[in-house]
């Protein structure tokens, strides 16, 4: 027989970045859901694409850091670090990594990045710029809940979002520090608010489901 207690979430512990490598938005030409990546989009509906050819990442060895004023993660420090590292090899992750050493306590840290060289930025490539610390394209993912919107990245973002809102009780996993979960917003966890973000969620898997939205 099924238990009838509460439902349980734990903290898994994931960092938004790990998981917002990849994100819909908004297709620049027709609106329509466009995958965007490592500075790379290509819409689903018109094949519109920009952002130059998929970066070869065996060739890059500096990059920029997707954090225009990253700090050294180091407890004790959090000192302002370079927008500059060396591409971290393997790890077979989606999201691009680079090591930066800090000048101020020398720690060695990984920091989301793209798969941009500074060079690229350093001429004076004005749309990157924009495109990346200022606008970006709009998320595709998004709802009104009452004065704030609720944007999701992608199908993974949902899923955790979804099981962890959803859930009776909610616990504190073996991650310490300002995991995703625990850096929610307020009105997403407060019991007036939460059924509708919930709702909007079932909604955005809907709409996902109907449009082909696999990832
Ligand atoms: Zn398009
Ligand atoms: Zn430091």
């Amino acid at each position: 027989m099924q238990s009838t207690g509460p439902i349980r979430a734990s903290d898994s512990g994931v960092r938004l970045w790990q998981i917002a490598g990849f994100k819909w938005v908004h297709c620049p030409r027709c609106d329509g859901p466009a995958r965007s990546h490592a500075g790379r989009l290509v819409c689903k509906s018109c094949a519109y694409a920009e952002g130059g050819p998929a970066p070869n990442r065996r060739r890059l060895r500096e990059v920029v850091l997707e954090k225009h004023h990253p700090r050294c993660p180091a407890r004790q420090c959090g000192a302002p670090v370079p927008a500059v590292g060396r591409v971290v090899r393997g790890g077979g992750s989606e999201q691009l990594m680079a090591v930066v050493r800090c000048p101020t306590c020398g720690q060695t840290s990984q920091h989301p990045a793209l798969a941009l060289t500074p060079a690229e930025v350093g001429r004076g490539n004005r749309r990157f710029w924009n495109r990346f610390y200022r606008r970006g394209p709009s998320l595709y993912l998004t709802r009104g809940i009452g004065a704030h919107t609720l944007a999701v990245y992608n199908r993974t973002h949902l899923e955790l979002l979804a099981a962890w809102l959803g859930a009776d009780l909610r616990e504190r996993g073996p991650e310490a520090g300002l995991t995703m979960m625990a850096r929610l917003p307020r009105w997403m966890k407060v019991a007036g608010s939460r059924d509708r973000v919930i709702k909007a969620l079932t909604d955005i898997r809907e709409q996902m489901d109907r449009e082909g939205l696999a990832d």
